[in-house]
C-alpha cells in the first residue's frame, strides 16, 4: 500500500489534499521523499513562524519534552506565566491571557467571555455578535457560526443564536442594536481573500464600541505574532480591542491557542478551561518562537524582508498585468488578486510545478504567507520560479 492509498483509505478525506509527501525543511525551504526543494511561500497556512526545522525552536521543543510536557492547568505551569506576561509586554496591553489550542477553540473561549459579559454588565441581556461578510473564524459550531459565509453552514445547524453579519465596517453601525454585546473581525480578513480593513474606520469603530459598551473582538489567529510587521495587527492599526485571540504562527507549528483579554476578572474560576491549553510544551515553543522573532524585528530583518517581498511583488503584479489585478496585503500576508476569467488555481498549479508553494484565498487570489525569517536568497529564489511558471500560462 503506498502513503497515498493508505490517506485515502483511513484518513476521513476533508481536504483537497496534494499528494507530495515533504520530509523535512530548512527555513523557507521544503524538501520532498525524492529529494526535491520547494520554496514554501505558505508557511503551512501562516504557521510555520520562524521557519522548517528552526534550531532553536528545536532545541527549547527538545529540552522541554526531556522535562516536562504536561501536569495540567491544577498546578503551576512557568512558561504559561511567562508566555502570557511576555504577550503582555510586546503587544503593550494591560491583559491577561488564556491558552487554549486552536484558533477556532481561541475564538470559542472569546465568544463565551463576550456573553458573559453581556450576562453581567448592563440591563438587558445581551447576546448578539457582528462579525463580517468573508470572515473566517474556524470550524467548530460556534466559530463557523460567527464566520461570514453562509455557504459554510450548509448541513451543520441548528447554530447558537445571535450572530449577524455587516457587509463592511460601516454596516456594523445600523446592526448594532440593544442586544448587541460584540463586535469580531479580523484586522486584515485572510481565508476571505487577504482584504486589509481600512485603518481610520477601525479606529473609528473601536471608539464608537467603547462608548458604546459593546466589545471589540480582534481575531487574531492570522494576523498576529509579527506577520503584518507588528507584534499584532492590532498594535499596526493602533487600536486596543477588549478581547484578541491568537493562534497559528505562535507555537511555529506546535499546536497553540489564546485569548488575550484587558476585561481580567470576566471569567471566574471554573467558567472555562482547556485539558491541554498552555501546556508545557506549548508554551515553551512559544516563548522561544517569540524570542526569536522579536529578535528578528528588532535587528531590522523583519522590516528589510517586508520591504524587499511587496516591492517584489508589485513588480509582478505589473509585469503580468495579463493575469493580476493587484497587489494586495500587509507586512508577509500577501496576494494576488487574479484577473476575471483566470484561474488562481491554476496559476497556484503551474507554481507548484515549478516547486514553490503558495496558496489561495478567498476566490480569486493567490496568496502569499512566508515564514517570517525567510532569507533574501530563499525570496529570490522562490520568484524566480513563480515568474518562470507564470511564464508559461
Ligand atoms: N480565525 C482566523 C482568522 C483564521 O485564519 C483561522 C484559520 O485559518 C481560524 C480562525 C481557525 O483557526 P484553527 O484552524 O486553528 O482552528
Amino acid at each position: 500500500m503506498t502513503l497515498k492509498e493508505m490517506d485515502q483509505s483511513y484518513v476521513l478525506q476533508t481536504y483537497a489534499r496534494n499528494y507530495v509527501h515533504f520530509v523535512r525543511g530548512e527555513n523557507s525551504i521544503l524538501f520532498d521523499a525524492d529529494g526535491n526543494d520547494y520554496v514554501d511561500f505558505g508557511s503551512g497556512i501562516a504557521v510555520c513562524s520562524v521557519g522548517h526545522a528552526n534550531p532553536r525552536l528545536a532545541e527549547a521543543i527538545c529540552d522541554q519534552a526531556r522535562r516536562l510536557i504536561h501536569v495540567s492547568n491544577l498546578y503551576l505551569i512557568e512558561p504559561q506565566a511567562r508566555l502570557a506576561r511576555r504577550l503582555a509586554e510586546l503587544s503593550g496591553y494591560d491583559v491577561r491571557t488564556f491558552f487554549a489550542n486552536s484558533g477556532a477553540e481561541a475564538n470559542e473561549g472569546a465568544i463565551k467571555m463576550a456573553r458573559k459579559y453581556g450576562e453581567v454588565e448592563g440591563e438587558v441581556k445581551r447576546y448578539k455578535i457582528i462579525t463580517l461578510e468573508h470572515s473566517f473564524h474556524g470550524r467548530t459550531i460556534t466559530a463557523l457560526k460567527a464566520t461570514g459565509q453562509e455557504a459554510m453552514h450548509n448541513y451543520f445547524g441548528p447554530f447558537p443564536d445571535g450572530f449577524v453579519y455587516a457587509r463592511d465596517i460601516p454596516h456594523i453601525y445600523d446592526l448594532i442594536d440593544d442586544h448587541t454585546v460584540a463586535v469580531m473581525i479580523e484586522l486584515v480578513q485572510g481565508e476571505g481573500g487577504v482584504q486589509p480593513m481600512e485603518k481610520e474606520a477601525v479606529q473609528r469603530l473601536a471608539e464608537e464600541l467603547k462608548q458604546r459598551d459593546i466589545l471589540l473582538i480582534v481575531d487574531e489567529v492570522q494576523t498576529g505574532i509579527y506577520r503584518t510587521g507588528e507584534v499584532l495587527a492590532s498594535n499596526l492599526y493602533g487600536i486596543t480591542p477588549d478581547i484578541i485571540t491568537l493562534a497559528k504562527g505562535l507555537g511555529g507549528g506546535v499546536p497553540i491557542g489564546a485569548i488575550m483579554t484587558t476585561h481580567k476578572e470576566i471569567l471566574k474560576t471554573g467558567e472555562h478551561g482547556s485539558t491541554f491549553g498552555g501546556n508545557f510544551l506549548s508554551t515553551r515553543a512559544a516563548l522561544e518562537v517569540l524570542e526569536i522573532l522579536e529578535e528578528h524585528k528588532e535587528s531590522g530583518a523583519l522590516d528589510h524582508m517586508l520591504l524587499l517581498f511587496e516591492g517584489r511583488l508589485k513588480r509582478i503584479a505589473e509585469s503580468y498585468a495579463n493575469l493580476f489585478e493587484k497587489e494586495v496585503g500587509v507586512g508577509f500576508m500577501r496576494g494576488l488578486r487574479v484577473k476575471e476569467g483566470k484561474e488562481a488555481q491554476q496559476i497556484i498549479d503551474a507554481a507548484f510545478k515549478e516547486r514553490v508553494v503558495v496558496l489561495k484565498a478567498g476566490k480569486n487570489t493567490v496568496r502569499f504567507l512566508p515564514v517570517l525569517t525567510m532569507t533574501k536568497e530563499e525570496m529570490e529564489l522562490g520568484f524566480e520560479r513563480f515568474e518562470r511558471a507564470l511564464d508559461r500560462l
